[in-house]
């Protein structure tokens, strides 16, 4: 019968102390997710819950799966030509912790943001209310009549012509801007909500956290790619590395450049697996970055 040992205590017998064998930095980025605080909008999701087999996202309240924004990786745009995009209404339970507006299509867009906005206050006055926008029709006149606790405005290049080739729309001006209205706003977090999609906007990513912080911005939400199988012409035309984009070292490494500059979170799901890792796996690990068809697991609740 074989003995066996834990790799360790192999090394030990070897007369080897054991972290001699772990790279420095691979104990960096253990290091540096211990540090990490969860983004604010993950708070209160079951997907922090690593004993929850089956977590599901926040409620949201779906407004339009329409967008004025075509980007190259999205999972709306891939819902809506599957036929798989959720219908109006809200997708949720009593008593929710935090609702997002919405995780379909761009809110901004339905003329019925504002009235379903002030709803949601009314019928569920403990919940906080996230608003995940593009923020390329934000304005300060439409911001005055909103009333939410948390803003994420999606930016995931630092140039016009960048933008452009990623969300195929001139709008960089105007998101910028948005950044600039909510990160002025203290009565609200405001987020800057970024895509790691190395080969296309690494060299973005700290770009667009110091712009950020220049106006004033809160956080920077950094999350890993997912790639949905109708995108993947699109990325690679893109240019996008895709050994890089499921390596979770190459993304950590994106997090912490951004770091100098704002307070950076990762998505908390994501955090909850890495904070688990020994610092070799975390230095190796590779993410199932790969999906046909996005869903929403929530069912639709008549309010
Ligand atoms: S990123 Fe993960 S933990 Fe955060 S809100 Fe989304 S599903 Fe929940």
């Amino acid at each position: 019968m074989g003995i066996k040992m834990r790799w360790e205590d192999f090394a030990r017998s070897m007369g080897v102390e054991p972290q001699i064998l772990e790279n420095r930095e691979a104990r960096v980025l253990k290091e540096f997710v211990m540090d990490l605080k969860f983004p604010t909008h993950c708070q209160g999701c079951q997907g922090l819950d690593l004993s929850n087999p089956n977590p599901v996202h926040h409620p949201s309240y779906e407004l339009t799966p329409a967008c004025n924004h075509d980007c190259i990786f999205c999972y709306s745009n891939v819902a809506v030509k599957l036929g798989k995009a959720p219908k109006p209404g809200y997708y949720g339970w009593e008593n929710p912790y935090a609702i997002t507006v919405s995780q379909y299509g761009e809110p901004l867009i339905s003329p019925r943001i504002v009235e379903v906005n002030r709803m949601l206050r009314e019928r569920f006055p403990n919940a906080r209310l996230d608003l995940q926008t593009n923020g390329s029709l934000l304005t300060e006149e439409l911001w005055r009549k909103l009333d939410f606790d948390l803003v994420m405005i999606s930016l995931d290049a630092a140039s016009r012509e960048k933008h452009l080739k990623i969300t195929n729309a001139d709008t960089f001006e105007a998101v910028v801007n948005a950044l600039r209205i909510v990160g002025g706003d203290k009565s609200v977090r405001s987020v800057v909500r970024t895509i790691f999609m190395p080969g296309i906007n690494d060299e973005d990513i700290p770009k667009i956290a110091e712009l950020a912080a220049s106006l004033s911005v809160d956080e920077m939400m950094l999350q890993p790619l997912t790639i949905h199988e109708l995108n993947v012409e699109r990325l690679k035309r893109a240019g996008l590395d895709f050994e890089r984009a499921e390596s979770v070292r190459d993304f950590l490494k994106a997090a912490m450049e951004a770091k100098e500059y704002i307070d950076v979170r990762i998505s908390g799901c994501q955090l909850a697996v890495y904070r688990t890792m020994d610092p070799l796996t975390l230095f190796s690990a590779k993410r199932v970055g790969r999906d046909v068809a996005p869903a929403v697991k929530r069912e639709k609740t008549k309010l």
